[in-house]
């Protein structure tokens, strides 16, 4: 899987030399200046981790922060230009994982990075080699880690399909066969829709977990 970083800084030649120093440490990089623009980019995108200044025009850092918060554990480094601001912060709870007091070095930045990453990366194969997902068929719900998948009646029907057949591709008709067995009207393109979904439900509770994939042309697997 590729480890991409989210840079979300204003400064634009800031943002350049850290997108630089990510790059060279074979990281992929993506720079935003702008909270809102971060905003609406995390909406379908969750990189590996986010590196996140807190004076930004749109929405700033810390509400930023909140509103991922509210949805993911992405591990995210807060890069601030006041010392006095990290107490605050801390206190504050914002959710941050690591904080770093401007100017600091790019090479200190990519090291707490990677350390961040790898506590993370250690996280995730070890919960991805536990059995995960549980299925509670007379309640329609699903369970991952423990924790209930907020599912629409087709969202649960369609992961169930996959959950089942895992390992294996199936067709957007094959799900739409399951889905309308149970008198569910879906069509073939509101599938997709479904499948965004689900995806952003799973990865609300385990932010690296990406287990559905889409197999260009022909439909989706899940791979556990
Ligand atoms: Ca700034």
């Amino acid at each position: 899987m590729n480890t991409h970083i989210l840079i979300v800084e204003d400064e634009a030649d800031l943002a350049q030399l850290m997108a630089d120093y990510v790059r060279n440490a074979q990281l992929t990089a993506h720079v935003l200046g702008d909270g809102l623009a971060a905003l609406a980019y995390l909406s379908d995108t969750m990189p590996s981790l986010i590196v996140l200044d807190l004076m930004l025009p749109g929405l700033d850092g810390l509400s930023l922060c909140q509103q991922i918060r509210q949805r993911s554990q992405v591990p995210i480094i807060i890069v601030t230009a006041k010392v006095e601001e990290v107490d605050r912060l801390i206190g504050l709870e914002s959710g941050a994982d690591d904080y770093l007091c401007k100017p600091f070095s790019p090479r200190e930045l990519v090291a707490r990075i990677k350390t961040i990453l790898r506590r993370s990366q250690t996280w995730t194969a070890k919960e991805k080699c536990l059995p995960s997902f549980e299925i509670k068929a007379e309640a329609q719900c699903i369970y991952l880690q423990g924790q209930a998948l907020d599912l629409t009646r087709s969202e649960f029907f369609i992961l169930c399909s996959l959950l089942q057949h895992s390992g294996k591709i199936l067709s957007r008709q094959q799900l739409l066969d399951n889905l309308n067995q149970d008198h569910l009207d879906v069509t073939d393109r509101a599938i997709d829709s479904h499948i965004k979904n689900l995806r952003k439900k799973i990865s609300a509770i385990l932010a690296d977990y990406k287990p559905i994939t889409s197999i260009y042309g022909f439909g989706y697997r899940f791979d556990c």
